[in-house]
């Protein structure tokens, strides 16, 4: 396992712009390969299997736990998400830096196992514009929405365990800080400080 691969995981509540921002990282960074996850949850808007998601049934989820394929998993908002361990061993084993966009609960798995991983959380500047987000997004109806709103406030006391917080206030600006941290970690890693240890 190379000593300067870097597991970068990014969380936030429903509608803080964790997943444009995620977007648009894989985009500037291709040393940054994101690992797609398996859900329960059906496709939303034009997602596609493979893409956003591997969508899989629960039946499916289930004896993949029991197999204990998973890195971590964890139910949220209704469904079931989870992190293949085999993708995620692949690529830090082939030296390649991993994105992954993880619920606290899977954040918080991940660091157990991977110390060195570096935790990003996406604060929303409101829950007034959390939920305007949310709403203006289109995709949920307004049970999910109420579901994801109301567990905005415990995903928030649980980002004080992450190592940064980054404000989305406005969307570039996020994106400038998230570069900065990933730049910065690193060039941790390459003067020795840090990295990996499986
Ligand atoms: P969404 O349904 O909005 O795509 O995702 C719902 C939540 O599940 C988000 O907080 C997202 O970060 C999280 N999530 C996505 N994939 C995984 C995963 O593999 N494991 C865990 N623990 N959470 C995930």
């Amino acid at each position: 396992m190379p000593a300067q691969s870097l597991l970068v995981v990014v969380s936030g509540p429903s509608g803080s712009g964790k997943g444009t921002l995620c977007n648009m990282l894989r985009e500037a960074l291709p040393d940054l390969s994101y690992s797609i996850s398996l859900t329960t949850r059906p496709p939303r808007g034009d997602e596609q299997n493979g893409v956003e998601y591997f969508f899989v049934t629960e039946e499916e989820f289930k004896k993949r736990i029991e197999a204990g394929e998973f890195l971590e998993w964890a139910e949220v908002y209704g469904y079931y998400y989870g992190t293949l361990l085999f993708t995620v061993e692949k690529l830090l084993s082939e030296g390649r830096n991993v994105l992954l966009e993880l619920d606290t609960q899977g954040a918080r798995m991940v660091k157990e196992i991977f110390p060195e991983a570096v935790l990003i959380f996406i604060r929303p500047p409101s829950m007034e514009e959390l939920k305007a987000r949310i709403t203006k997004r289109g995709t949920d109806d307004q049970a999910a929405i109420n579901k994801r709103l109301s567990c905005a406030p415990d995903e928030l006391e649980a980002a004080r365990s992450y190592d940064y917080l980054v404000d989305n206030n406005l969307k570039e600006q996020a994106f400038a800080d998230l570069l900065n941290i990933i730049e910065r970690e690193k060039s941790a890693r390459r003067r020795g400080q840090g990295g990996m240890d499986i």
